[in-house]
C-alpha cells in the first residue's frame, strides 16, 4: 500500500548494510506511464526531486539518496512510461527482427536488464515496487521480479513485504490484511521472505507467530516497523528488529553478523540529540502539502541536526495571506520561501521577501524565490515600478528575470530547462563565501528562467550583489546590508543530507537564531523596562516582535 513507509523501511535498511561497510544502492519502481516526474503536479505526488545528472525523479529518490548517503542517475528510476517508451522505440527501429512485440517477454525483459544495470558494481541493490499489489499497472513489475527470483539463486534474492497491521477496536492487532495480500502475491507467484509489520506499536510476539504461519515464513523474518518520532529513527528501529543483520545473513553477505558499527552509533547520536533551542522558519509557499517540499522540510532538519536546534516549519500560504498566516510570517525567525512554477501565490511571496528584507528577518530564496527576490529589490529598492519575471507577467515594463536571448528562439519548452548539477563561482569576501567555505559550490537546478542581464548593473549599483554566477548566469544573491538574506537560483536542498547539513540552510538557521535571541533579549528588555518605567514610551509592539499569545491563537500547521 503507498504510503505505509516501504521506501523508508527500504532505505533504512540499506543504511545499516552501509554502515557494515557493503556498498548499496536502490531501484524505485514507480508504474506509471509518465516516463518521468518532470511533468508531474506536486499535489498529486508531491515535490519532483532532481538528481546530479539532471534527472527529474520520484521523491522516494530523496529519502534514498538521504538515507544512503549516495548520489544516484536516472537509471535508478524505473517507471512504466520508461519500459514502454524504449520497447516501442526499439520496435520501430525494426530492432525485434519481425518478432510479435510483447508486454511478456519483452517488457519484463527491459525491466529486469534496468535493475541488473542499476545493481551493477554494488553488494547490494534495494528494488522498491512502488504501488500495491494487485494493481494492474504493478503487474508487469511484479511479473519480472517472478522471473527474478526464477533466475537468481537463492541466496542472492530476498524478497521483503511490507504490510500494515492494524488494530481493532479492542486494540488487539489485526493480520488478516497481511494473510491477504500474501495470498495475493502467492497467486502470481511470489512468496515473501520477509514480511515488516508496520503499527502504530511494536508487533505483540502473538501476532508475529500468527503471521509467520500463515505467510509461510519462518517467525525470525517478521519484523515489526512501528511508528516513530522522526523518519531518521528507523534505522535505529530496524537495528534494535535484527533486519539488517536477518538480510546479511541471508545473502550470505558476511560470515557472521558484523558488530553494531561505529557509523550506526555515531547516526544514532545525531538523530536522537535533545535540545533546547527551537527556532519558527516560515515557509511560504502555495502548497499546502508537505510533500511537495519536501527536500527543503529535511534540509531545514538537517541543519538543525547540526546545530543541535529543534526547527518548527510553519507553512504560510501564499495564495491567500489571512490573519493566521500573515502571524506566523511575523513570529518567523527566518522565512524560506520555496521554487515553483507559474504566477499562483507569487504576490504573496514578494510581499513576504519584502518583509523579511524591510524587517531584518534572516530569509533563504530558493530558485523562484530568488528570482522573486530580484523582482522585489528591483520594484521597491530600485524603483522599477512593475518589474516582474516574465514568466509571470509577459507585459510586465521591467522583465528583470526572462529567457536569455539565445533561450528565447527553442520553441520545445523542455529543451529551454536547465536541470542537474551545475558549478557556480563564488566572490571571495562574500556571504556565499563564508557559508560555502570556499569559492565555489556545486548544486542542482531545476528552472528555465534568469536574472536579464541588462539590468544586473543598476542592481547592484543600488546594493544587491550577486556573489555567485555561473559564466552570463546569476546564481548566487546577497543584501551586504541585511544580516542573512541569499538567494539561490539553484536547489541546494536536493543536496543536503542527515550528516552533512547543506550550508545555505546552515547559515540561515545560525541567523535564525540569533534572531531568535535578539527577540528574547529585547523581550526581557522591554518587560523589565515596562515594570519599572510604567509611562515609558517604547513601543512594545515591534514588528518582528512575536505577537501576545491570545489563548485562541491556531495551532501551528506542521506541513
Ligand atoms: N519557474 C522558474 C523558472 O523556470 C523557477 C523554477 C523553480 O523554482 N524551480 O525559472
Amino acid at each position: 500500500m503507498s504510503g505505509l513507509g516501504k521506501g523508508i523501511t527500504a532505505a533504512s535498511t540499506g543504511r545499516l548494510l552501509a554502515n557494515a561497510g557493503f556498498s548499496v544502492t536502490a531501484v524505485k519502481i514507480d508504474p506509471y506511464l509518465n516516463v518521468d516526474a518532470g511533468t508531474m503536479n506536486p499535489y498529486q505526488h508531491g515535490e519532483v526531486y532532481v538528481l546530479k545528472d539532471g534527472a527529474e525523479v520520484d521523491l522516494d529518490l530523496g529519502n534514498y539518496e538521504r538515507f544512503l548517503g549516495t548520489d544516484m542517475t536516472a537509471d535508478h528510476n524505473v517507471t512504466t512510461g520508461k519500459a514502454y517508451k524504449h520497447v516501442i522505440e526499439k520496435e520501430r527501429s525494426g530492432d525485434y527482427l519481425g518478432d510479435t512485440v510483447q508486454i511478456i517477454p519483452h517488457i519484463t525483459d527491459d525491466i529486469k536488464r534496468r535493475i541488473r544495470e542499476a545493481a551493477e558494481g554494488t553488494d547490494v541493490c534495494l528494488v522498491e515496487v512502488g504501488g500495491t499489489v494487485g494493481d494492474i499497472e504493478g503487474m508487469p513489475f511484479l511479473e519480472a521480479i517472478r522471473q527474478f527470483v526464477h533466475e537468481t539463486p537463492d541466496e542472492d534474492l530476498l524478497l521483503a513485504h511490507v504490510t500494515l497491521v492494524p488494530y481493532s477496536k479492542n486494540g488487539e492487532q489485526k493480520t488478516k490484511p497481511t494473510q491477504h495480500s500474501v495470498k495475493e502475491l502467492r497467486s502470481i507467484g511470489l512468496q515473501p521472505d520477509i514480511l515488516v509489520g508496520r503499527s502504530a506499536e511494536e508487533l505483540d510476539p502473538d501476532t508475529k507467530e500468527k503471521i509467520a504461519l500463515f505467510c509461510d515464513v519462518p517467525t525470525e523474518a517478521v519484523f515489526s516497523n512501528p511508528d516513530v518520532p522522526d523518519i531518521y529513527h528507523v534505522p535505529l528501529t530496524i537495528e534494535a528488529e535484527g533486519l539488517d543483520r536477518y538480510v546479511i545473513d541471508r545473502l550470505d553477505l558476511a560470515g557472521e553478523a558484523p558488530p553494531r558499527t561505529e557509523r550506526t552509533e555515531r547516526w544514532r547520536e545525531l538523530v536522537t540529540r535533545e535540545t533546547d533551542e527551537q527556532v519558527e522558519i516560515a515557509l511560504v509557499g502555495k502548497y499546502a502539502l508537505e510533500d511537495a517540499y519536501i527536500s527543503i522540510h529535511e534540509a531545514l532538519k538537517h541543519a538543525g541536526l547540526d546545530r543541535g536546534v529543534d526547527v518548527n516549519v510553519n507553512w504560510v500560504d501564499a495564495d491567500r495571506m489571512d490573519d493566521a498566516h500573515e502571524r506566523r510570517l511575523r513570529e518567523a525567525d527566518g522565512v524560506v520561501v520555496p521554487g515553483g512554477f507559474g504566477s499562483r501565490g507569487a504576490g504573496g511571496k514578494i510581499e513576504a521577501i519584502r518583509y523579511a528584507r524591510e524587517h531584518e528577518v534572516p530569509f533563504l530564496g530558493l530558485c523562484l524565490g530568488f528570482q522573486l527576490g530580484v523582482v522585489e529589490f528591483a520594484r521597491d529598492v530600485l524603483g522599477l515600478a512593475g518589474a516582474h519575471s516574465a514568466e509571470i507577467d509577459s507585459a510586465t515594463p521591467h522583465p528583470v528575470i526572462g529567457l536569455l536571448p539565445e533561450q528565447a528562439d527553442e520553441e520545445d519548452l523542455g529543451g529551454t530547462m536547465r536541470l542537474g548539477a551545475h558549478e557556480t563561482e563564488i566572490d571571495p569576501d562574500s556571504l556565499a563565501s563564508a557559508i560555502y567555505g570556499g569559492t565555489s559550490c556545486t548544486e542542482r537546478h531545476r528552472h528555465r528562467y534568469e536574472v536579464a542581464p541588462e539590468y544586473i548593473a543598476d542592481l547592484e549599483a543600488a546594493g544587491l550583489r550577486f556573489s555567485g554566477r555561473s559564466g552570463r548566469r546569476m546564481e548566487i544573491l546577497e543584501l551586504p546590508t541585511h544580516p542573512y538574506f541569499l538567494g539561490t537560483q539553484f536547489h541546494p536542498e536536493f543536496r543536503s543530507r542527515p550528516d552533512r547539513a547543506s550550508p545555505p540552510f546552515v547559515g540561515l538557521l545560525d541567523a535564525a537564531l540569533e534572531h531568535e535571541h535578539r527577540n528574547r533579549d529585547r523581550d526581557i528588555g522591554s518587560d523589565s523596562e515596562r515594570d519599572t518605567d510604567a509611562n515609558g514610551d517604547r513601543s512594545t509592539s515591534t514588528p518582528t516582535g512575536p505577537t501576545e499569545p491570545t489563548g485562541t491563537a491556531e495551532p501551528t500547521e506542521s506541513l
